[in-house]
């Protein structure tokens, strides 16, 4: 009965009414909690006089935008259901949610009108309200339709075991999946991150990672409501921008993917703009132990990790600022709550969650806990397999050490055979990107004839003059690398394709070896 998002909220609007909230620096908003719980009103009112009631799906198709966690804690008032689209999907991916989601209403912006405008006519059931100024026909403008609406309390009971949201996985592994999450959910992973990143009130934290991501969403921006903490909303991410906000406003947390904070350490004098980050915290993503070494050398910062999936809301482990070196590539402990078990993989079905493995030994990570989803929308098999005995399945393998420290070793589907050995990618990006001349690094089985897979490494290289022949004797007098696990074809490249959470897209290297071989 308790948690629920809207509770939440209002919770800390009566505690601290005149304390700064939210900014939204792209549009110069700078709203109190009361402030900010009167424009919250204000759309859930609008959302009902448009014919959104309880169970009702409402999506955003927003970069980062004030009106994201606006629609979030309106949509909890009413008992709607929040559905955060990534603003990274083209119109055949926008219309494959819109299709599974079925919303009433759609949020959207000016950098998104032309995908929306080349579908919109397919879904004549769905509302489109546009956030920006010059309204496109088909839609309704938000402003108009918001500020005519009352501030007054909507009267929807809403229950903890309510669905809050449905959020699709970032589609790494296929076509992307709708996680369902109930108002508990969101509320336990809130109290997780709240203990292990202190906030408090006097927190100021930037948001730069994508905000449709549950990552920024449950692990920062409702935990900093919860705290009474504020949030600055920065539209997208650039290095340097992120550096200048941090230092006039003043930040004290952040949460960015790996690729983000390697460039925010490789502006100049970006050490003098970082004083007052308190608390830098990454995950959705690997990052190699020697790029988490050169944030703390440039930055002074010691970066806290976090290990999930959308699947478990996100969070099961964190590795603290002090474990960094002692425990390096570790994704730490269970967080509070959650029990995690290394079992043997299974190849023709979900893994047994009682096949549990000796510490030291790779098997795929399973986990349960309290922000642990519902299930999948539409997906009744997909729900079966990933939640199979209770445990959700992660597909990723990894070990536990004898001090139960989480080491993920990579995706199920990632792993090499080579010659009847398992390969981890992870480890050798790990090591190639130890070298100097290395900018980014994405290693990938390619087909052979001999040994059925040999290792492929996709390398951007910040020194033109950088060759295979170099890489591989780097490789050579590495002592931890097995030679079976060396790169036999090397590629290099001007980027890796990433998604908006700053994941490898594997799939779109893969397609790209086939069809042009290897420069090696
Ligand atoms: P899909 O299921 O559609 O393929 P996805 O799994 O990429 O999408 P997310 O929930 O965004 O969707 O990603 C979760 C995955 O991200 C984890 O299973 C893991 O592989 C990876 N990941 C997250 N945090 C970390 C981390 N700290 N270190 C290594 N990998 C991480």
């Amino acid at each position: 009965m308790y948690a629920t998002l809207g509770r939440i909220f209002d919770q800390t609007v009566s505690k601290l009414p005149d304390k700064e909230a939210i900014v939204d620096l792209r549009r110069g908003y700078r709203w109190t909690y009361l402030q900010w719980d009167a424009e919250v009103n204000r759309l859930a009112n609008a959302l009902t006089a448009a014919g959104v009631e309880k169970g009702d799906r409402v999506s955003t198709y927003l970069f980062n935008n004030i009106e994201l966690p606006t629609a979030m804690f309106a949509c909890a008032k009413i008992g709607a259901i929040f559905n955060p689209i990534n603003f990274r999907l083209k119109s055949e991916e926008l219309a494959f949610i819109l299709t599974d989601a079925s919303p009433k209403i759609v949020l959207f912006e000016e950098a998104l009108k032309e995908p929306v405008a080349a579908i919109q006519a397919d879904f004549p059931n769905i509302g489109f309200w546009f956030i920006d100024a010059e309204t496109p026909d088909y839609a309704k403008n938000y402003n108009e339709i918001t500020q005519s609406s009352p501030t007054g309390k909507p009267a929807v009971e809403v229950e903890e075991t309510d669905t809050y949201a449905i959020m699709y996985t970032s589609g790494t592994t296929g076509r992307p999946k709708g996680v369902i999450h109930r108002h508990r959910d969101m509320a336990e992973q809130s109290l997780v991150c709240i203990a292990l990143l202190k906030y408090t009130p006097k927190d100021i934290g930037l948001v730069a990672a994508p905000m449709f991501h549950c990552a920024e969403l449950h692990c920062n921006i409702i935990p900093r409501v919860q705290s009474g903490a504020s949030s600055i909303i920065m539209h997208q991410f650039h290095p340097a921008i992120a550096l200048d906000i941090i230092h006039k406003e003043g930040i004290t947390v952040m949460f960015a993917v790996p690729t983000m904070w390697s460039m925010m350490a490789q502006m100049e004098g970006a050490a003098s703009k970082v004083d007052t980050l308190r608390c830098g915290l990454y995950g959705a993503a690997p990052m190699a132990p020697v790029l988490v070494k050169q944030v703390k050398e440039i930055l002074g910062i010691d970066l806290i990790q976090a290990y999930g999936q959308t699947e478990m809301g996100p969070a099961i482990t964190f590795l603290a600022e002090d474990e960094q070196l002692t425990k390096a590539g570790s994704a730490g402990r269970a967080a509070y709550n959650h029990e995690i078990r290394i079992v043997q993989p299974n190849e023709d079905g979900p893994s047994e969650p009682d096949a549990i493995l000796k510490p030291g030994e790779v098997g795929e990570i399973i986990v349960r806990g309290p922000s642990m989803m519902v299930g999948y929308f539409n997906r009744p098999d997909a729900t079966e397999k990933a939640l199979y005995k209770g445990w959700y399945h992660s597909s990723d393998l990894g070990f536990m050490d004898e001090d139960g420290y989480l080491y993920v070793a990579d995706r199920v589907d990632d792993m090499i055979i080579s010659g009847g050995e398992n390969i981890y990618p992870r480890e050798v990006e790990d090591v190639l990107h130890e070298h100097e001349a290395v900018m980014d690094v994405a290693v990938l089985g390619m087909p052979d004839e001999k040994w059925g897979e040999s290792v492929l490494a996709f390398i951007v290289s910040k020194d033109p003059s950088l060759t295979a022949e170099e890489l591989e004797e780097f490789c050579v007098k590495n002592e931890n690398l097995a030679r079976f696990k060396r790169p036999r074809h090397y590629r290099f490249v001007d980027e890796l394709p990433r998604n908006a959470s700053g994941k490898i897209q594997k799939f779109l290297l893969r397609e790209q070896k086939i069809e042009s071989g290897s420069n090696s």
